[in-house]
């Protein structure tokens, strides 16, 4: 049972508004009012830029040269230097090639697999983009039951083979902390027959993205074993903030969600994933800004983040905001973006979600990113609710994907492409959180690790759930994954077979 005991409880959707946020957990971590993300400054990179467009080649390859030896974020002029380069030239695939080099020195050549899971869509807020917003009448309200969170995971692992999970909640008093932490407990719990070996499969991770939180209810969170805790500041340009977030909404607080990864490493939450809703503002001023705010964690905690995402703005229902918002971005600056991301915070994860067109989502996979999520249903009891997971239903859903491919053809495609499917959640579970595995990532350990990980979990999942195309070709890369292994750990390789071979014959779960 779950300690509850320390959080403050709320009569309603109204005593919740009115008394969630704690001021003090604030004002800690913006001493004297002095906010880390220091608009004067952002704006004035962005007006120089402007005025003086052309960038100097010398410092760009210097910067990218820093970027790639140290793994360390750079700081937000560096950044500015490499906006100024063009998409299209010669300078730019020098910072692309780049990109893909430290993603493979981090991470290796793989890509984690993940799906999101909605649990409700009641909410207390109005954000304009959104169609969970209070008051938007289209949405048909829902908060899973614990049964229904158990069909929706027999799905989620036991047909499709998942095995981390973004779990993805309104803000409301029916979905409070204590929810969050029962939903959680049950994805663990849950235990299925994998449908080709019967091998007993379940959820390992299950990351949360939620609105922000106090101290006292993260570290409830934490004692139930969350992943990553994702918080997406939507835009930190403080003006439009409050322009899409009313000012009566908890949301609309912009310091309160600005602090929440300080209080979430203060709790030892110690893996924090950020986000920006790409398309309410210009995107140079989001990418300082997250520059920004990975420096003053890092400042304070010696921790950044351990992924961004890039959300764009979708088609929601009762809202205009997404095709009328005049930030809107190609596919061309999204690429851009990325690239830009891997080189400023090399050390990140870099999640790129099913918001995405497929096209889109191919095009990036050598620019720096490390997960996707596939097979992905976000209408509330969208799992088990419908035959086939790419059915979708606006009423039913926050906004509408872009990438409905199955699971069995992503991994396919990726692995064309020579990249492993991870499903390795080994990481937390061994405490390579936080700290520990931000030097871990920085020097390239964790990138081995995560090999040899990626091709137990890959076989598991092959074994279990693969087609017969998939198989076959996802068994060819596994051959050359552990010629690889073998080549570069000649003496712990015999280790490595033996965890590998029992796998094979139906054992789960043996990672290093
Ligand atoms: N309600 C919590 C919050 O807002 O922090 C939890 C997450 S909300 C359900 C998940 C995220 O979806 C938001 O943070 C926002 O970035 C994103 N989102 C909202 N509306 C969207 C839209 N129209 N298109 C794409 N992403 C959207
Ligand atoms: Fe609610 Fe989150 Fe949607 Fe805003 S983005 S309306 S807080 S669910």
């Amino acid at each position: 049972m779950v300690d509850v005991s320390k959080i403050r409880k709320f009569n309603d959707a109204s005593d919740y508004t009115r008394h969630f946020i704690v001021q003090k957990e604030i004002d800690k971590y913006l001493p004297g009012g002095r906010h880390f993300i220091d608009d004067a400054k952002i704006t004035d990179l962005i007006a120089k830029n402007d005025s003086n467009p052309a960038p100097d080649p010398i410092k760009v390859r210097e910067i990218i040269a820093k970027s790639e030896d140290k793994c360390e974020t750079l700081l937000p002029e560096e950044t500015a230097e490499l906006m100024k380069v063009e998409p299209n030239s010669e300078l730019f695939e020098e910072m692309r090639a780049a990109a893909d080099r430290i993603k493979h020195k981090v991470y290796d050549n793989r890509i984690v697999m993940f799906a999101p899971l909605y649990m409700s869509n009641l909410c207390v807020n109005g954000c304009k983009y959104c169609g969970f917003r209070e008051g938007n009448c289209e949405q048909k309200r829902r908060v899973l039951t614990m049964d229904e969170l158990k069909e929706e995971i027999d799905v989620l692992a036991g047909r499709i083979g998942h095995k981390r999970l973004i779990a993805v909640y309104g803000e409301h008093p029916s979905t409070s902390t204590e929810y969050i932490a029962q939903t959680i407990e049950t994805c663990y719990n849950r235990k299925v027959a994998a449908p080709k070996t019967g091998a007993p499969v379940g959820i390992r991770r299950v990351n949360v993205n939620a609105a922000p939180l106090p101290v006292e209810d993260l570290k409830v969170l934490r004692s139930v074993g969350i992943g990553t805790f994702q918080v997406f500041q939507e835009t930190y340009n403080r003006k439009l903030y409050e322009s899409m977030h009313p000012s009566w909404s908890v949301k609309g607080n912009y310091d309160w969600r600005t602090t929440c990864f300080h209080r979430c490493l203060e709790a030892g939450v110690d893996d924090v994933g950020f986000g920006v809703l790409y398309g309410l503002c210009d995107w140079r001023y989001e990418l300082l800004a997250t520059i920004m705010h990975a420096r003053d964690l890092e400042r304070w905690f010696n921790i950044g983040p351990h992924t961004l995402s890039f959300p764009r703005l979708e088609p929601a229902s009762g809202t205009k905001v997404p095709e009328e918002s005049p930030w809107l971005i190609d596919d061309k600056t999204f690429a851009r973006i990325l690239v830009l991301a891997r080189l400023s915070v090399p050390y990140t994860g870099i999640i790129v979600t099913a918001r995405e067109s497929p096209e889109s989502r191919n095009k990036v996979i050598d620019h720096g990113m490390t997960q996707l999520d596939c097979s992905s249903n976000i209408a509330i009891k969208g799992y088990s609710d419908f035959e086939n997971e790419s059915h979708q239903e606006k009423t039913r859903q926050q906004f509408m994907l872009g990438d409905t491919r199955s699971i069995d053809e992503m991994v396919r495609y990726l692995a064309s492409r020579d990249i492993i499917t991870s499903f390795c959640t080994a990481g937390y579970r061994c405490g390579r959180t936080g700290g520990c595995i931000m030097d871990a990532l920085k020097t390239g350990r964790e990138g081995k690790f995560c090999k040899i990980n990626a091709v137990l979990t890959f076989r598991e999942w092959l074994d279990d759930f693969a087609s017969d195309e998939t198989k076959a070709i996802g068994d060819k890369l596994i051959e050359k994954e552990l010629a690889a292994i073998k080549e570069w750990l000649p003496k712990f390789f015999p280790s490595v077979m033996k965890q590998y071979e029992a796998t094979c014959k139906g054992q789960r779960d043996l990672f290093f």
